[in-house]
């Protein structure tokens, strides 16, 4: 799960990492009133106006402006809240549509009036699976693309790595800073930064944290200009303050329905629809069916319960899908018979009306032949098998017309 720029800032601020302060607004009244009080709190003139969307590089697409005074805030806001950000991040890119914007974060300015006296820094915490441990990744080269970075100047990237046994040693921190180029007062605060940060990424079961810019300023504190937090979806239970702050708005419309369904849906870009129980069976569903020339257009677990209701669900969110030009269901019945998703499954297509792709089922296990038969009889135009290979060479038959 992604967090926006302003949920993740509080989430750094709660394990006291130093941030560029803000408040969130819905539109230009409360842009002004969040103008006002940052500069009763910060004492800041200006400020930043910064579109939050689930997506990097908004100040490319003009998406992040500074406002000098209340008529600024009023402008910027007004323009950019209900505006389609395009950015090399949203869909299509610069050329795409773009992202709706439904909130600012109207954040105090933090640089100093001579440019030069700021430095960017960028700052990555991840987990690298093939050392088995998490690394902190960091440049004196912030701002900019990183992406960049890496191709033409790799040397200007260090990493860090993290002994998942002994933590975070201050060896480290301090290794960081000096790499950065830093000396006195900012020295001292960037270890302080990198430890709060780590504890920040182990706390909230993180699995990305990306500030770029992070800032030194003019007089040498070191502060989170921009985050993007990516939390690992399996520990929200751990954090029920974290999983509140799910923006649905910013996710696949269909995963987010099927997920309200119970049903575990991920969008792909071949044509056969998959309906299978368990991700174990739904993984060797796909593999087989690549083995027989279809591409696989989702991943759909429809979990333990497959009666009518589920079943219909399942059907509509992967017809939604225009590319599907077959179904095949594949269902392991153990606790839940076979017939009785047979059942379901003849329900459900009666319930939808016309069906336009071919459907091929396969049912295993409890009463597997009852619901071979149930299918065969219902009349409808769907084709059933027992075995595995059966359902496959039935796909590539559908496919092949
Ligand atoms: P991104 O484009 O989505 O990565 O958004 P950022 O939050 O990184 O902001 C983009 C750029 O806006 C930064 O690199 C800064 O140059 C600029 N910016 C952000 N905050 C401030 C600020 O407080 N004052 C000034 N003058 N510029 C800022
Ligand atoms: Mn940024």
């Amino acid at each position: 799960m992604n967090l926006h720029e302003y949920q993740g800032k509080s989430l750094l601020k709660s394990f006291n990492v130093a941030i560029q302060e803000g408040i969130v607004a819905n539109n230009v009244d409360e842009a002004v009133a969040a103008y006002k009080q940052l500069q009763e709190e910060t004492g800041t003139e200006f400020a930043v106006i910064k579109a939050q969307i689930h997506a990097g590089g908004r100040g490319k697409g003009g998406g992040v402006k500074l406002a000098k005074n209340l008529d600024g805030i009023k402008e910027h806001a007004g323009n950019i809240i209900g505006m389609m950000l395009k950015t090399p991040q949203t869909p299509g890119g610069l050329n795409g549509e773009g992202k709706l914007v439904r909130k600012v974060l109207v954040a105090e300015d933090v640089y100093a009036p001579d440019f030069d006296a700021n430095k960017e820094f960028y700052v990555s915490i991840l987990m690298d699976r093939e050392k088995k441990c998490n690394v902190i990744i960091y440049s004196t080269e912030g701002g900019m693309d990183i992406e960049e970075v890496a191709e033409k100047t790799p040397h200007l990237l260090h990493k860090e790595y993290i002994d998942p046994e002994l933590g975070l040693q201050s060896f480290q921190t301090r290794k960081v800073a000096f790499n950065l180029g830093l000396s006195g007062k900012a020295f001292k605060e960037m270890t302080k930064f990198i430890a709060s940060l780590y504890k920040a990424f182990l706390g909230s079961d993180a699995s990305m944290f990306e500030i770029n810019p992070c800032l030194k300023t003019g007089d040498d504190r070191i502060l989170a200009v921009d985050c993007k937090v990516t939390l690992d979806d399996n520990a929200l239970y751990r954090h029920p303050n974290l999983a509140e702050m799910r923006d649905t708005d910013e996710e696949d419309p269909t995963e987010v329905e099927a997920k309200s369904f119970g049903l575990n849906y991920v969008k792909l870009d071949g044509n056969v629809g998959c309906m299978v129980n368990g991700a174990g069976l739904a993984m060797a569903t796909m593999d087989i069916i690549k083995l027989s020339g279809g591409e696989p257009a989702n991943f759909l677990d429809v979990g333990g319960t497959a009666d009518a209701a589920r079943v219909e669900q399942a059907f509509r969110i992967i017809l939604r899908d225009p590319n599907v030009k077959a179904i095949l269901i594949n269902i392991f019945g153990g606790i839940v018979r076979c017939d009785r998703v047979a059942q379901g499954v003849v329900d459900a297509y009666k319930n939808m009306g016309s069906i336009e792709v071919p459907i091929i089922v396969r049912l295993q296990g409890t009463n597997a032949d009852l619901a071979k038969k149930i299918i065969d009889e219902s009349g409808l135009a769907v084709h059933s098998a027992i075995l595995l290979q059966e359902a496959a060479d039935l796909v590539e038959k559908v496919l092949k017309g």
